[in-house]
C-alpha cells in the first residue's frame, strides 16, 4: 500500500477513535515517525499532506535533513533519547524535543537555545514501564524537573510523552497500554498546576493509537502503520 493509502486508512481510524470518545479530531496531532525509513518516504508523506514528523536520532535526521530542506510548513520533532553532547544539533535541527527527562539534558538544551535567540518547545519524556529499554524521567523525580523548567525562558513546556512497555498481547496493545495512558493523563494535570502550557499528550503509536486517544493523547507517532515496517527495530 502506498503511504498516501495508508495515511487514508488511518484518518479514518482516527475519526471513528474521536467519535467514540466525543473528542473533535482537530485535537489529535498525527505525527509520521520516518525514522529508518529513506528521505523519500518522508517526502512522500510529505506530498501526502503530512506535516508533522518524528525522527529519534539527531544524526539521522541531519543527514536526511538537506533533501527535505525548503519543505514549507515541515515541522520535525526529536522523539528519541537525547545525549547532552548533541544538544546544541538538536536544538538547530529539531522544531521541537519531545524527550526531556534530566535537569543536565534540560540545562544545556535551554543554553543552545539561548545562543541561537530562540525558545525551544519541549514535552517531557516520563518512564511508565519497567523495560531497560524504555527512557524518560521517573514520575517520582517529575515533579523536580518541572520546577527546573519553570526556570528555563528559553524551553517552553508544551507537554508529556510516553512509551508503553511493549504488549505481551499484540492484537491487544491498546488496552494493555490504557493504564500508562490515564497515568501519564493525570501526571499532565499535575504538571499543569505549575506549568500552565504543559497540555500536551503524545502518546500512541501503531498499534495503540485508538486506545491513546480515547485516553486523551493529542498527539499519536504513527512510523508502521505510515511507512510499513522497518527494517530494523528502530528504537
Ligand atoms: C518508533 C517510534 C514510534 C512509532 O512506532 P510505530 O509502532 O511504528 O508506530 C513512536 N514513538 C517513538 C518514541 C518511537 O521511537
Amino acid at each position: 500500500m502506498s503511504i498516501a493509502e495508508n495515511l487514508a486508512r488511518v484518518q479514518a481510524l482516527v475519526l471513528a477513535a474521536c467519535r467514540k470518545a466525543h473528542r473533535d479530531p482537530a485535537s489529535v496531532a498525527l505525527m509520521a515517525v520516518s525514522k529508518v525509513h529513506p528521505v523519500e518516504s518522508l517526502l512522500e508523506a510529505y506530498a501526502a499532506g503530512l506535516r508533522l514528523f518524528g525522527e529519534n536520532r539527531v544524526q539521522e535526521w541531519q543527514e536526511k535533513s538537506q533533501a527535505a530542506a525548503g519543505l514549507a510548513g515541515l515541522e520535525m520533532h526529536l522523539i528519541g533519547p537525547l545525549q547532552s553532547n548533541k544538544t546544541v544539533r538538536a536544538a538547530e535541527l529539531f522544531h521541537a524535543v519531545d524527550t526531556v527527562d534530566s535537569a543536565r539534558i534540560a540545562t544545556r538544551l535551554n543554553e543552545a537555545a539561548r545562543a541561537r535567540g530562540h525558545v525551544l518547545p519541549v514535552s517531557i519524556e516520563v518512564k511508565l514501564s519497567a523495560e531497560d529499554t524504555k527512557h524518560g524521567v521517573s514520575p517520582a523525580d517529575l515533579p523536580a524537573l518541572v520546577t527546573c523548567l519553570a526556570g528555563l525562558k528559553h524551553l517552553l513546556p508544551v507537554g508529556l510523552m510516553a512509551v508503553p512497555a511493549w504488549p505481551a498481547d499484540l492484537a491487544n496493545a491498546g488496552e494493555e497500554a490504557r493504564p500508562t495512558f490515564s497515568e501519564l493523563r493525570r501526571l499532565r494535570d499535575e504538571c499543569r498546576k505549575t506549568i500552565p502550557t504543559i497540555i500536551g499528550l503524545s502518546m500512541g503509536m501503531s498499534n495503540d493509537f485508538a486506545a491513546a486517544i480515547e485516553e486523551g493523547s493529542t498527539c499519536i507517532r504513527l512510523g508502521t502503520a505510515i511507512f510499513g515496517e522497518r527494517k530494523n527495530a528502530g528504537n
